[in-house]
């Protein structure tokens, strides 16, 4: 079946028909790897072809396979994220993914997964991203079960330097997450996944609706009265502070429909068991409040006094915390 093209602008030829590049029939190099091709037309007519190796798988999506991308040329690895346009034949899926990479190819940021380049062929869409090799947020938990505080306090102050960023250019990311926060091999934080971000039209303009589900959804989105503004992110960024602290969310329940009920009565406790500073008790009680207004701003929590517990806050983590907690001196 002939898919169309996503977008006119995406620097690459679409040339319908055959696919060269789907993978069951996809050219292999010399050893044996898939090779996907990318085909520029330059003004003249010429018809540029850049090469990737598509190496090792590195995870799945709803929509997405994504897999280590290595740029011939050059052998800079990229994390490519690859979208069969069969999944695409919705003009709305069409128009999120387009939104998707509109958004997210206009932010520049330390603190945001780098978007280096889109291209398309005949059977899929492909995206290629800055590569976070320590995975994230979400294997680190999994690994860890939960963080020191000293290494909260280093990642929050990373997340929020990428919020203020993004939120500084009206983008509101709607989906923050573990899962979409990852990891570089340097263990610099990278917010990613603007699936369900959007970009308000003016100061004060509010959002609607949201396609999805988002796992740290704030209670104004469930009651859908009033539209609902940044502050989404900065009480999902409460819920990530709770979970890195006591190891799962603070609304999770067996069902959904249950966890919504709990979102919305605002419903959650920290566990005895787990040994948590007042500050820590104190930052998250101030985020995870119902009414949106009520929610400190980003430079407010910054001047929190849980950033004042224990010694000053590194930049950066060693990489032996993705296994082990770091040392207490
Ligand atoms: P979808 O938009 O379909 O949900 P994701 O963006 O979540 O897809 O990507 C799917 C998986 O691919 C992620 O869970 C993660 O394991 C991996 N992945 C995504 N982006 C990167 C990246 N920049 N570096 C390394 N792995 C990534």
């Amino acid at each position: 079946q002939q898919q169309q093209p996503l977008a006119m602008n995406s620097n690459s030829e679409y040339t319908g028909g055959q696919s060269k590049d789907n993978i069951d029939g996809a050219p292999l190099s010399t050893e044996g790897q898939i090779i996907i091709e990318e085909k520029q037309s330059k003004p003249n007519g010429e018809v540029n072809i850049i090469q990737y190796i598509r190496g090792n798988f590195l995870g799945k999506g709803g929509f997405a396979k994504c897999y280590e991308f290595t740029r011939v040329k050059d052998k800079i690895i990229f994390a490519g994220k690859l979208i069969a346009k069969s999944t695409l034949t919705k003009t709305r899926a069409r128009q999120k993914l387009l939104s998707e990479i509109k958004i997210h190819r206009s932010l520049v940021h330390r603190h945001i997964v780098g978007f280096e380049h889109f291209f398309e062929d005949c059977e899929n869409v492909y995206i290629l991203l800055e590569l976070c090799k320590s995975q994230s947020m979400n294997e680190l938990l999994r690994r860890r079960k939960r963080l020191h505080e000293l290494e909260v306090q280093c990642y929050t102050v990373q997340m929020i330097s990428a919020l203020k960023y993004m939120h500084a250019h009206k983008v509101i990311h709607r989906d923050l997450k573990l899962g979409n926060l990852f990891l570089n091999d340097k263990m610099e934080v990278k917010i990613g996944d603007f699936g369900l971000a959007t970009k308000l039209e003016f100061d004060g303009d509010r959002k609607r609706t949201i396609c999805g589900t988002p796992n740290y959804i704030a209670p104004e989105i469930l009651e859908g009265k009033t539209g609902h503004s940044y502050e989404v992110d900065i009480w999902s960024l409460g819920v990530i502070i709770y979970t890195l602290l006591i190891g799962k969310p603070p609304f999770e329940t067996q069902d959904v429909k249950t966890t919504y009920t709990k979102i919305k009565k605002n419903q959650y406790s920290f566990p005895e068991q787990i040994k948590v500073s007042k500050q820590s008790k104190s930052l998250v009680a101030s985020i995870l409040q119902l009414d949106p207004a009520q929610r400190p701003s980003l430079d407010e929590i910054l001047n929190h006094e849980f950033f004042r517990i224990g010694q000053s806050i590194p930049k950066h983590l060693p990489s032996s915390t993705l296994a082990c907690p770091p040392s207490e001196n």
